[in-house]
């Protein structure tokens, strides 16, 4: 049975904690492989292997590191396939999914590889008097990254080419229920020329995470998960004077506007509510129809969901895959069925689907909600499951303000043929990405990834230039050489007159 270890200081480390935990494939419900979970003196091991090795990677020129970081590009590439055959094992998403997966993971790397162009700061010279102004934008030292379950790949690609790039050491914490892509990782890292203790993985749960946030060697935390995890590393390690970026859940929601292309937002609400069984932090989960489109738009989802092809990910045929636990299906289903107690109408409903051959599985079928009302439960929490609610409002204003007053804020999308509603939602929408005529606008690799509200804790989003600012310490300097033209001591502020 396949052993998921901790990877310290260029190597596979066997855990001493004696403490583990099974790792399912979410398609056959069967164990495919066994995590350690590491105790305080692990977490200790590795924290001092990064801190050992910031000293030489911080001093190593941006454009050394880059060379890194194409080398790696180019090992992921090649590997693509044999990632994602790993996502869709222990994740339970559909193959050509995690290959997608892959590739907005690579393009992180891509992006930082320009790292010394990245990286170049601002010069002013000769601000007076001989002197020339500059800022340095330097590494913080030790950076770790705790990660979701749904996107092993990915969410550690937002964090660990930009803390390596801007010249961090990085400890990864990948999810107890998928870990092995974190190996996988790790020894393209070294293939790619990376130092031994740059990267680093400590394999564990909560113990892991608290001895990670109480170290005094960690100087920054990025943590991708759900809200109420989310708030409390941010408020613990805020406390303990680390820099966090921690982004949480979310409820994302889509607006259909009268004028919209029908069928365009249908295969839009298709995709983005149950791709990946609706485990994506962008999906969409709740379709807002405004006016008198409801009728029109509840039917065609109706067919379609009815038809969605689910079973296991490795089947090219099949459109969703099995949902990542027993426990996080009984709790979709248990939504479910509130959905019904609270007076929304279950219009298609995907619990009790079975899967031929696939008995085990944690396996559930598209679910379709109208005539769900803000406050119920299903509209309040985040279900992270193949459930789509819709809502009917009368107008944009009534379809802007149930958005705004939810506690989260992460995506966001709205189809319609008209500019100006486009723009006025754009500018009014309390929601950090927003999507026009684009069902899940997840940013590019050279822009940045985060939401507002409840669905983020911390000031600087994810990777793009937001990334590059979190992962470095600003400098500002001030030079003058013996030559200039010195003034004697000034007892007035100096300013330029
Ligand atoms: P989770 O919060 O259960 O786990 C995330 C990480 O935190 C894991 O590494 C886990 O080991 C660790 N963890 C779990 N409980 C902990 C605790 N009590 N104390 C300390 N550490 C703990 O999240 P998940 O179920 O793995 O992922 C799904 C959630 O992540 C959803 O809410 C989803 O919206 C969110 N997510 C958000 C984004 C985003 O960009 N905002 C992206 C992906 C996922």
């Amino acid at each position: 049975m396949n052993l998921v270890q901790h990877y310290i200081n260029g190597a596979i480390c066997a855990s001493t904690s004696g403490r583990q935990q099974a790792v399912f494939n979410p398609a056959t419900g069967e164990i495919c492989g066994n995590v350690v979970l590491a105790d305080e003196a692990e977490v200790h091991q590795v924290v001092a292997a990064a801190k050992n090795a910031w000293p030489a990677w911080s001093e190593t020129a941006a454009l050394k590191r880059a060379r890194v970081l194409f080398k790696f590009k180019n090992l992921l590439e090649e590997n693509q396939h044999i990632i994602a055959a790993h996502i869709t094992r222990e994740h339970g998403k559909i193959l050509s999914d995690a290959l997608g997966e892959v590739a907005r993971g690579i393009e992180i790397v891509e992006f930082a590889c320009g790292i010394p162009q990245l990286a170049k700061t601002q010069f002013s010279d000769n601000i007076g008097g001989g002197i020339d102004h500059w800022n340095l934008r330097q590494s913080l030292g030790v950076s770790v990254g705790i990660t979701p379950f749904n996107f092993p790949f990915m969410v550690p690609m937002w964090m660990a080419p930009l803390a390596i790039a801007t010249g961090n050491t990085f400890i990864l914490k990948p999810s107890e229920r998928d870990p092995s892509v974190s190996l996988i990782l790790a020894d393209l890292w070294q293939q790619a020329g990376l130092p031994d203790g740059v990267f680093n993985v400590v394999q564990g749960d909560k113990v892991a995470v608290d001895a990670l946030l109480q170290h005094p060697d960690v100087a920054a935390i990025s943590f991708v998960g759900s809200t109420p995890v989310a708030e409390s590393i941010y408020r613990q390690a805020t406390h303990l004077g680390k820099r966090v970026q921690a982004l949480g859940g979310a409820k994302n929601h889509l607006v259909v506007m009268p004028d919209a292309d029908l069928e365009q937002a249908v295969d839009a609400l298709m995709g983005a509510a149950f791709g990946s069984a609706g485990e994506r932090c962008m999906a969409i989960s709740v379709a807002i129809a405004v006016g008198d489109i409801g009728d029109r738009l509840l039917e065609r989802l109706r067919l379609r969901v009815q038809a969605l092809k689910v079973g296991d990910g490795f089947d090219s045929q099949v459109e969703m895959g099995p949902v990542i636990s027993a426990a996080h299906k009984e709790r979709i289903v248990r939504l479910i069925a509130s959905g019904i107690d609270e007076g929304a109408q279950l219009i298609v409903d995907g619990r009790g689907l079975q899967v031929a051959g696939r008995k085990a599985g944690f396996f559930i079928g598209g679910s379709l909600f109208d005539h769900v009302q803000e406050g119920m439960q299903i509209h309040r929490e985040e279900i992270f499951g193949p459930v789509l609610c819709v809502m009917r409002v009368p107008d944009f204003t009534t379809a802007l303000n149930i958005i705004n007053r939810h506690e989260y804020g992460n995506g966001v999308s709205l189809f319609t043929a008209d500019g100006n509603i486009a723009r006025e939602f754009t500018r009014r929408v309390q929601i950090g990405m927003v999507g026009i005529n684009v069902p899940i606008p997840v940013p590019m690799a050279w822009h940045s990834f985060g939401g507002w509200k409840r669905s983020m804790f911390g000031d600087v989003h994810a990777y793009g230039e937001e990334g590059i600012r979190f992962y470095t310490r600003y400098k500002s300097v001030m030079q003058r050489w013996p030559e200039s033209i010195a003034k004697g001591a000034e007892f007035a502020m100096p300013a330029v007159k």
